[in-house]
């Protein structure tokens, strides 16, 4: 089967490196100048991964890591180090943005279409292009006016220079509670807008020292088994997004000490202490971003920005504070999934048409009415564990359908409208009956235009591991170009395939 992936993000290399080491052909497209997707994006000051990277990566490639969490730096490092060791740099092609994918109706498969004008296809294409790439830029009255330098975190400007100067930091989110404190040292004051507080607990991070990592550097095993021990662990976190479980309300306790401890000024405790149930957002893991409060040249100013003058933000309030540099730690369009490209399929319809606003694909991987196609971190795949397991599961899932085509030789591989609407059945009711009802309670990014949740898995990781085992099976059927029944009364149509040398032809 020739494959086109669409992201060299840590979703892409791990398809690659098992499309590799199962003998297909493929061709990674991404629109960075290298590999990483959002690891190659996010480069902002204090960037690292908030789940301990042995979890946090391949199980099947050894990596030694300095740190539990690791930095942007190293993950980077590590990402270009396994494509070099599948000997499968060839495979990517950087700088290449994928515009639109279209159904080819003659022979079935997919023609790729390059922003730069050029097409290439593929029996099979792979959307690996996550949800957490495009950012949420704001609309604020006044943002086009601002003098100063206005960056957002995913794209941060190095050749601003910061220090000395008046920083307007907006979202405290997982992203800004840990840019903020890092340039914190380094500016003249920081002003943090807060639209509204996250739970936070504290992460313990450091750095292994030479005995750990002799240990864990020891063979490809005792890096499996920490990485079977952080995945437990993190899988364990899912019990306390329960609302009203016992988990739950440890964590609550948990958080609610922690910002006891860490923040002096009670007014910023007030100010840092959500009003809705722990578990809401996505939970911010940070030791750094509460003390950071704590600092004199640091200003938390707990209110939305209303709009924006040529030197300065105005809250809700009305006051403006005055600042050189606008840093936006907005967040991303999550929910709008495959927004970068459009996928046309057989129907002459668009998967945006389709989706209408209301993204959902079975096992977050499969859509009826395309055939050929697969998502990896689609729609309801987030929240279960490290994303990472989850990633390699659905890769697994792609390369076992693809074996399957190939041992066939069958050519099309597809679902079916009524197994999505069991699928929505079952991810809806559970996330409507368990954490889903309190994640309506705040700001999130789960929820698509239809107001379903739409980013969330709603169990766990070894649940979501047992589905992809079985849920496959049953509902990504393999098939020839055309049904039996097609078949016999579409003689006329196999000739003109037999006659372009193909076997396939959708009807
Ligand atoms: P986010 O969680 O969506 O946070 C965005 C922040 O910006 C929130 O505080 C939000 O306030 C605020 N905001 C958005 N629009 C605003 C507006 N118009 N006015 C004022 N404030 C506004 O985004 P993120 O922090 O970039 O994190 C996104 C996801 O990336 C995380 O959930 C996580 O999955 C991932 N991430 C992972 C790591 C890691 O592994 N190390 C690091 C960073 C991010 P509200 O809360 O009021 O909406």
């Amino acid at each position: 089967m020739k494959v086109g992936i669409v992201g060299a993000g840590l979703a892409g290399v791990c398809l690659a490196a098992k499309l590799k080491r199962a003998g297909h052909e493929f061709t990674v497209f991404e629109k960075y100048a290298g590999p990483g997707g959002v690891w190659w994006a996010n480069t902002y000051p204090g960037c690292e991964v908030d789940v301990p990277s042995h979890a946090y990566w391949f199980s099947f490639v050894e990596q030694s890591w300095s740190r539990l969490y690791a930095g942007q730096a190293e993950l980077q490092a590590a990402i270009e180090g396994a494509i070099e060791h599948f000997q499968m740099s060839d495979r990517f092609r950087f700088n290449c943005r994928v515009e639109r994918v279209e159904w080819r109706a003659d022979v079935g498969g997919y023609t790729v279409m390059l922003a730069n004008g050029e097409r290439e296809e593929f029996d099979v294409v792979v959307s690996c292009v996550g949800m957490l790439d495009v950012p949420n830029l704001p609309d604020w009255e006044g943002l086009d006016s601002f003098k100063g330098p206005c960056f957002h975190t995913a794209r941060w400007d190095h050749d601003q220079d910061l220090r000395g100067k008046r920083v307007g930091f907006v979202g405290t989110g997982s992203t800004g509670s840990q840019a903020a404190p890092a340039i914190a040292p380094d500016v003249e004051h920081l002003y943090i807008f807060q639209r509204e507080p996250g739970w936070v607990a504290p992460k313990p991070g450091h750095d292994f020292t030479a005995e750990e990592r002799a240990l864990l550097e020891r063979s490809l095993w005792r890096n499996r088994w920490e990485r079977y021990k952080v995945q437990w662990w993190t899988n364990q976190l899912y019990k306390s997004f329960r609302i009203g479980s016992k988990a739950n309300a440890e964590a609550h306790r948990a958080s609610l000490e922690y910002i006891e401890s860490a923040i002096s000024d009670p007014e910023v405790r007030a100010a840092v202490t959500p009003d809705y149930a722990w578990g809401c957002k996505r939970t911010v893991l940070s030791s750094d971003f509460y003390p950071s409060l704590n600092r004199d040249n640091v200003t938390l100013v707990p209110k939305a920005v209303a709009r924006v003058t040529p030197d300065g933000i105005v809250d809700t309030d009305g006051t403006e504070r005055k600042i050189d540099v606008l840093i936006l730690s907005t967040g991303f369009q999550a929910a709008n999934y495959l927004s970068t490209f459009e996928v046309v399929g057989p129907s002459g319809r668009s998967l945006h048409e389709e989706w209408g606003g209301d993204p959902a694909a079975i096992l977050g991987m499969m859509v009826p009415r395309f055939p050929n196609l697969f998502i990896l971190y689609g729609p309801n795949t987030n929240g279960a564990g490290s994303i990472l397991a989850n990633i390699e599961l659905q890769a697994d899932v792609v390369v076992r359908r693809l074996e399957r085509m190939r041992a066939t030789g069958r050519s099309i591989v597809e679902t079916e409208q009524r197994f999505l609407d069991l699928w929505k059945r079952f991810v809806d009711h559970r996330n409507n009956t368990q954490q889903g009802v309190a994640q309506k309670g705040c700001n999130n990014y789960y929820f698509a235009p239809s107001g379903r949740n739409v980013t969330q898995y709603p169990g766990s990781h070894y649940e979501y591991w047992l589905l992809t085992l079985v849920v496959p099976r049953i509902a990504f059927r393999t098939r020839s170009k055309l049904s039996r029944r097609r078949r016999r009364g579409a003689a006329v149509l196999r000739r003109p395939a037999a006659r372009l040398g193909h076997e396939r032809q959708m009807p």
